[in-house]
């Protein structure tokens, strides 16, 4: 399964990609945690992108393109994939249509984890990541907003998207996850 994971900052979506890559077995692209490790390994690329990492902004997507793909050239990703934290820009997206097409490797589908912007908040200012200041946490929420959500538009247009309610407990919302997954399956 090639999967596209969509949620804002503090919506769970890190801790429910790693128990989706480990029921299904899925090679787990998080491109947050790819730029985590460029920048502490002080590569060019790292020190670039902590830049805009430390703002709340998105890096530029010529950038993002370039790790990611890459990354989807790698044996591991044949088996499928979770893509966690990109893409995040419609010019991403689209990058990444033209990239899998070329590949004739479709998107199965795009899961969308929702939750609403107060609770986001909440639950990002009792955190503690470098970037989870408040400024930066409202930065996050913005870019999200304003470049990120309407790639649901985007995908749903596609018939791809399928949103999971992100409120309760971190099971509860690994069950939908799961359900709607199995149900694309059958
Ligand atoms: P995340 O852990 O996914 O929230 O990513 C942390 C930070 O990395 C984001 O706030 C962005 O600065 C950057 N980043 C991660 N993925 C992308 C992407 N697809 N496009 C642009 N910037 C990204």
């Amino acid at each position: 399964m090639r999967i596209v994971f969509i949620g804002p900052p503090g919506a769970g979506k890190g801790t429910q990609a790693e128990q989706l890559v480990r029921t299904y077995e899925l090679a787990h692209l998080s491109t947050g945690d790819m730029l985590r490790a460029a920048r502490d390994a002080k590569t060019e690329v790292g020190q670039e992108a902590e830049q805009y990492m430390s703002r709340g902004e998105l890096v530029p997507d010529e950038l993002i393109v370039r790790i990611i793909s890459q990354r989807l050239q790698q044996p591991d990703c044949r088996k499928g994939y979770l893509l966690d934290g990109f893409p995040r820009t419609i010019a991403q997206a689209e990058s990444l249509d033209a990239t899998l097409a070329a590949g004739g490797t479709p998107l199965d589908v795009v899961l969308e984890i929702r939750v609403p912007e107060e609770e986001l908040f909440r639950r990002l200012a009792g955190r503690g990541r470098a970037d989870d200041q408040p400024e930066v946490i409202r930065q996050r929420l913005v870019a999200y907003r304003e470049q990120t959500e309407p790639l649901l538009d985007y995908y749903g247009k596609q018939g791809l998207l399928t949103t999971v309610d992100g409120l309760g407990s971190v099971e509860e919302v690994f069950d939908r996850l799961k359900a709607a997954l199995d149900e694309l399956a059958r």
